[in-house]
Formats: C-alpha cells, sequence, structure tokens
C-alpha cells in the first residue's frame, strides 16, 4: 500500500507549517511557495491562524510523492491546542518532529517525543532553520540525543549554517545536495572526515535490527546503499532508531530528503502496529486489518465548520471502502448516516473523489450526529473503535454577550462550538446564573471567543466565573418579628417566632412546624414557610443562599381580622433574617477535591503552590516517575490552576477537580468579600 499518514509535531514556531510548505512545493503540490508571515500558507489557512502567525486547527494535506501518497497531518505547537495533536497521534503511522536549529530541544519538543512515545509511533526528526542566527546543529544534535533518546541519529549533516547554510551531506549515498534545487555534488573536504564517521555510527545502529546484516557488518564487509537503506528502514519502523534530518524550511533546502525519509523509514498502514476495536456483536475485541475487501471500518479524528461547505467529519479508513452516496453505521450514536460527496483535503481546498479506501483519510460534509471520536462502519459487521483521548476542560469562565438580544444566541451557538472541539463544555451553573465555558487554557477560550465573534457575529465577554458561595449560622437562635399595620381601614397582622438551628455541613435548608394551641392557624402555616424560603435565597451577610440551617416555626399570634397570607409571609422573612444575622452568621465556600498527576520531579512545586492557596495534601502516590496527589483546596483559589499546573509542570501536569464539600471561609477573607459584594451592589 503506498500510502503514508504522517504527523507533524514540534514546540510551538519550530516550523511544522513552513516545512509542509516547502515539502508540498517539492512535490509540486501548490505552484507558489506561501509564507507564514504573509498568512499565505496551504496549512494555516484559517483566518484565526493567519492573524496570530499560529496554526491552532490541525490540517491535513494530501499529496503524491514520487508515487505514494502522503496525508500529512499539521499540529499547533501550542499546549492548549493538545486536543488536536491527540487527534493527529491517533490517525498516523508516523510522526516527524521539528526542532528549532536555533532553540534547540524545547519544552513542547519533549512532550511532544513524551506523546509519540506513549503512542509508539516511529519517526524521523527534522533540524529546521539552518539558516538562522545561532543555528548549530551540532549543540543541538547533542540536545536531541540527552534529552529525548540517544536512539537518534543523524543521517544528514548541513553544509555550513546560518548565513552560509548551503545545503546538506546525505549520509547513506555520501553525496552532497546543495541549494532549493537540491543539486548533488561532492561532499566538501572540509566535511568528509565527519561524514565518514557519522556515517559508521549510523549504520552501526541501523543493522542492530538485521542478523543477516549485523553479521555482515561485524565479519567487516561493507555494505551498499540498498542494505544500509532496508537497515535504516527496519529500525525506525521498529522505533529503534529515529533519523535525524537537517535543513531550513524557509530557503527549501532539506524538504525532499524528508520525504524522501518519509516514504522510505516510515510505515505504511500494513506495516503499522496492528489496530484494534471492540466487536459490538460480541464486544470481543478484534484485530482490523487494513484490508479494502473487509466491511468498512473508520474513525472521525476530527470535526470543522466549513464556512462554506458547513460541517465537514474528517476520518480515517481502517478497513474496507467508503463510497459517495452510500450509507454507513455510527456505531456510538446506534443510527444511519448519510454520505454524499467524499472529499480529500489540501489544507483549505477540497477534492471530491470516488472513494477512500483502507489504510486512507477522507473527509466527508454534513454528516447528522456524527461527532469527533465515533466509529462509523459496516451496519452488519458493526465496531467501535477506541475514542481519541483528549484534554481535560479543566480551565473555565464566565461567558456573557455584550448586548442582551444576543443572549437566546448563546444556547444555539455554544453546542455548535462544543461539538467541534472536544476539549470544550459548556453549562449553565445555577447557584450563579452564569454561562460557563471551559477549556484547556485561556488561550484556548481567547481563541473560541474570536470564533464566535467571526462565525456567530457575536460579541461575547470572558470573566472569571463567581464563586457559588453559602451563608450558614453557627449558633442557634430564635427569633421573633410582629409584622402590624393596623392604620385605619383593613391592617395586617402576622406575628411568628423562629427558632433556628445549625445544621451539618452539606443537609441543605430544612423548615419544621412545632406549634401548639393554634397560636397560628393551619391556613397561613404555608405562608409562614414561603416567607421563610424566599428569604432564605439572599442571606444577612452577602445575599449568598442560605444552606444547613433548620427554621422551626413554634410560636406566635394572629388578628382574626387584619391577619392574612401575605402578612404572615412578610413577618416569617422578617423573622428568618433576624435570626440569621444573630445566629452569628458565617460564609461557606465550595472545596474541591484534587487529583493531581506530575512527574515526580514537580512534587516540591505543586505541594508549595497549594500550600499559598489554602489546600492541603491528602495523600501522594508516587509509582514509575510519576507521583499522583491528592488533595483539597478552595475553588477561590483554583480559578486559574489548569494555567498554574501547566507552568509549573513544563505542560507535563494534569489534575482533575471535583466539588467535595462546602466550608467556612476564614473570617479575614469574609470580610473583603463581604465588601466587595457590597460595592458591586452600590454600583448596580
Ligand atoms: P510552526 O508553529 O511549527 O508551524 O512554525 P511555522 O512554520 O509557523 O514557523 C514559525 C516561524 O519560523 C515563522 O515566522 C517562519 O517564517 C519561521 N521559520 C520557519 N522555518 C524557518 C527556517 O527554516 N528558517 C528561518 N529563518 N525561519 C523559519
Amino acid at each position: 500500500m503506498k500510502i503514508r499518514n504522517v504527523v507533524l509535531l514540534s514546540h510551538q514556531g519550530a516550523g511544522k507549517t513552513s516545512l509542509t510548505e516547502s515539502m508540498l512545493f517539492a512535490a509540486g503540490a501548490i505552484q507558489r511557495l506561501g509564507s507564514v508571515e504573509d498568512g499565505t500558507t496551504a496549512s494555516d489557512y484559517d483566518p484565526l491562524e493567519v492573524e496570530r502567525r499560529m496554526g491552532i486547527n490541525l490540517s491535513l494535506l494530501r499529496f503524491e510523492w514520487q508515487g505514494t501518497t502522503l496525508n500529512l497531518i499539521d499540529t499547533p505547537g501550542y499546549a492548549d491546542f493538545l486536543g488536536e495533536v491527540r487527534s493527529g497521534l491517533r490517525v498516523t503511522e508516523g510522526a516527524v518532529i521539528v526542532v528549532c536549529a536555533a532553540s534547540g530541544v524545547e519544552v513542547g519538543t519533549e512532550q511532544m517525543w513524551d506523546d509519540a512515545e506513549k503512542a509508539n509511533l516511529p519517526r524521523l526528526i527534522f533540524v529546521n532553520k539552518m539558516d538562522r542566527d545561532n543555528a548549530d546543529f551540532l549543540s543541538v544534535s547533542e540536545q536531541i540525543q540527552a534529552k529525548l533518546s540517544p536512539r537518534c541519529l543523524p543521517v544528514q549533516l548541513p553544509i555550513g549554517s546560518q548565513s552560509d547554510f548551503q545545503g546538506i551531506v546525505d549520509l547513506v549515498t555520501m553525496k552532497a545536495y546543495l541549494g532549493a534545487a537540491s543539486q548533488e555534488a561532492e561532499i566538501p573536504a572540509a566535511l568528509r572526515e565527519q561524514a565518514e564517521a557519522s556515517r559508521e555510527k549510523l549504520v552501526e545502529a541501523a543493522v542492530e535490527a538485521d542478523d543477516e546484516l549485523i553479521n555482515k557488518y561485524l565479519e567487516g564487509e561493507s555494505l551498499n546503499n540498498e542494505e544500509i537503506l532496508a537497515a535504516l528502514r527496519k529500525s525506525t519502523v521498529l522505533g529503534k532508531l529515529v533519523p535525524v534530518f537537517v535543513g531550513s524550511a524557509l530557503k527549501g533546502i532539506g524538504g525532499r530528503q524528508v520525504l524522501d525519509g518519509i516514504c522510505h523509514c516510515l510505515p505504511s498502514p500494513e506495516e503499522a502496529n496492528a489496530v484494534v476495536a471492540k466487536s459490538v456483536a460480541s464486544g470481543e475485541q478484534e484485530e482490523i486489518k487494513p484490508s479494502a475487501e473487509s466491511p468498512f471500518s473508520g474513525l472521525v479524528f476530527k470535526t470543522s465548520a466549513d464556512p462554506y461547505v458547513g460541517k465537514l467529519s474528517y476520518y480515517r479508513v481502517y478497513s474496507g471502502v467508503v463510497s459517495p452516496n452510500s450509507q454507513v453505521w455510527n456505531a456510538n450514536k446506534n443510527a444511519m448516516e448519510r454520505i454524499g460527496q467524499i472529499l480529500t483535503v489540501l489544507g483549505k481546498n477540497q477534492q471530491p473523489v470516488p472513494q477512500v479506501a483502507a489504510g486512507d483519510i477522507g473527509v466527508v460534509a454534513r454528516l447528522g450526529l456524527t461527532t469527533t471520536g465515533d466509529t462509523l462502519c459496516a451496519r452488519e459487521h458493526a465496531v467501535i473503535f477506541p475514542g481519541i483521548e483528549f484534554p481535560r476542560a479543566s480551565f473555565s469562565m464566565a461567558i456573557q454577550p455584550q448586548s442582551k438580544t444576543d443572549l437566546d444566541k448563546m444556547s444555539t451557538f455554544l453546542p455548535r462550538i462544543c461539538e467541534e472541539d472536544p476539549s470544550l463544555r459548556t453549562r449553565r451553573e445555577a447557584d450563579t446564573a452564569e454561562f460557563i465555558i471551559s477549556g484547556v487554557g485561556d488561550n484556548h477560550l481567547e481563541i473560541i471567543k474570536e470564533k464566535i465573534r467571526r462565525k456567530f457575529g457575536v460579541e461575547v465577554r470572558l470573566d472569571s466565573p463567581g464563586i457559588p458561595y453559602k451563608e450558614t449560622i453557627t449558633m442557634s437562635t430564635r427569633a421573633e418579628y410582629k409584622h402590624r399595620k393596623q392604620t385605619g381601614g383593613h391592617g395586617q397582622y402576622g406575628h411568628v417566632l423562629l427558632e433556628l438551628e445549625p445544621l451539618p455541613r452539606g443537609s441543605g435548608f430544612e423548615f419544621a412546624v412545632k406549634i401548639f394551641g393554634g397560636a397560628i392557624p393551619q391556613n397561613y402555616i404555608p405562608s409562614v414557610e414561603k416567607g421563610v424560603n424566599e428569604a432564605k435565597q439572599e442571606g444577612v451577610l452577602a445575599g449568598y443562599p442560605v444552606v444547613d440551617v433548620k427554621a422551626t416555626l413554634y410560636d406566635g399570634s394572629f388578628h382574626p381580622v387584619d391577619s392574612s397570607d401575605i402578612a404572615f409571609k412578610i413577618a416569617a422573612a422578617q423573622a428568618l433574617k433576624k435570626g440569621l444575622s444573630e445566629g452569628q452568621p458565617v460564609l461557606l465556600e465550595p472545596a474541591m477535591n484534587l487529583t493531581i498527576t506530575v512527574p515526580e520531579m514537580y512534587t516540591g512545586d505543586i505541594i508549595s503552590d497549594l500550600n499559598t492557596k489554602r489546600g492541603r495534601v491528602l495523600g501522594m502516590n508516587p509509582s514509575g516517575g510519576i507521583n499522583i496527589i491528592e488533595a483539597q483546596a478552595p475553588y477561590a483559589e483554583l480559578l486559574r490552576y489548569a494555567i498554574d499546573v501547566r507552568s509549573m509542570t513544563q505542560a507535563r501536569g494534569d489534575f482533575v477537580m471535583e466539588f467535595d464539600h462546602y466550608e467556612e471561609v476564614p473570617a479575614h477573607l469574609s470580610q473583603k468579600i463581604i465588601a466587595g459584594k457590597k460595592k458591586a451592589g452600590k454600583g448596580d
């Protein structure tokens, strides 16, 4: 099968998009070399990407290189868009990791390396920007070996560097290739010795994967280039070796060689690790062989909203064939989907194709219910592929339209935005009456805000979410209120005595009646309860709902003419307020359980940070270099925790947070909150 599905990974800005552009140009798939600066690349075409000069979305670029079909997936490097990277990793058999020759191995490089390692993907490295000031191939190669793996070995050497960067030496053919035209030449004399030594190292490592060749090599026989290439291929596919390429995407040097590298060294869909799915009929795992003759199965790994075509679903076909104007079964949603046109894409350009077969990647427009992560398959042979693990939406903000007329629109566009982006969640928080939008980080949500503006024409504001504080009392108390107005005409009379008792945390609010001897007639009691219930919505400290209090109506009096429902309601509300003020009221705040997973080396930082956040550590579970820290902290301290954890752990930490209980706010903070709330109230 002459297909290579490859994902490009790097730290933000190392040059994936530029490399993609350079490869597309070398392959003749585009006629003009675009640039990130001008916003004219094939891969970053979304107006948001053009504006920010960075990839936000995964983009698929399908083209041919010397008889092989390439599905290249360019991914965003920024940690906020890790979901796109995970999707890309999930549907490819190989990766190219781009490293900047000046900045070397960066935080994002290590993270992408770890992700590729976890996905068990054979990979290449491309050291880019050799033309830049401070480019230093030797030092970057050493960093790659030290920080990523000693398995990474150069298959090329640069000729010159920085402003004098001219081309590359290929350590297999032992030829030089100069300039964007890749003109073949002899190796410059000054590099000859270094090239011989590097080739020796490469061959020694490559033959290890092949028993026959290793014997030949050990017996001192020289190996021809085909044998070396075959050994290189075998060891790369097995993950025992990671070939390091070098060049400059900007100068168009090295792109062709990377294309050759992808075709020679990375596996085809048949050679890739076995893919398994769960059979819907038997519940058993079954291996899905990439054969076009088998029943159709595929995984949707991305959904996007195209301004012209509407919803686009990107899918990887694992077996069988999908054809236009057919029907497929969505095994996750238990429903048929109609397939209209079948497309392949080169960035934003779509092209209809007659079919997409096993091993390949395609795009289909306007599926009804399918979302990212769903399996599409033949109904009579239904299977479900494991879903894609998206980063958790652990950073939340309150989202509000600037104008009230747009409020209604929110309920239509929020679900649509979420459909496109599995790392996004929205919900309405009843306690604070806010719409909450949660994503991976602040950049992620800023982009979403911008998307909403462009796609739906609605300006929204993002604010820190409100904290659902509550109020309670700490002391039992009794309160009496007599509501009496008897100045001429029909008067008003209601008289209520309440007993208030604090209840254990989490009990809520209770209302009870212990009236003796008809002090208040039965028919007024519902009004008393109503008055209490309404008044408890706004506590006396800062207007937050009152919880964990039992209010017992134990006495009162009435007037045969002047008493009324409304009079008892007012009396009850006032009695409650009085009682709450006298019961030593306090503010309560939500406390969260945290499960934080970090590489062990960051444990100290996490714990000292928790101390500054009024947190407490409940337990630790170190194993295999990873520490799982169980802790609790007030929600108010955790609003930016997703961002804090990322910066403390170089984006290698993760956490889950869930509500556990309400607890008393310490007095000094409580005063601030009350003062803040009063100020806000006056401002209204
Ligand atoms: P990505 O974020 O990994 O996709 O990186 P981009 O392709 O967007 O490149 C980031 C920046 O580096 C852009 O300003 C590019 O023009 C620049 N760049 C990319 N490749 C090269 C290169 O080979 N040499 C130089 N000097 N700059 C480059």
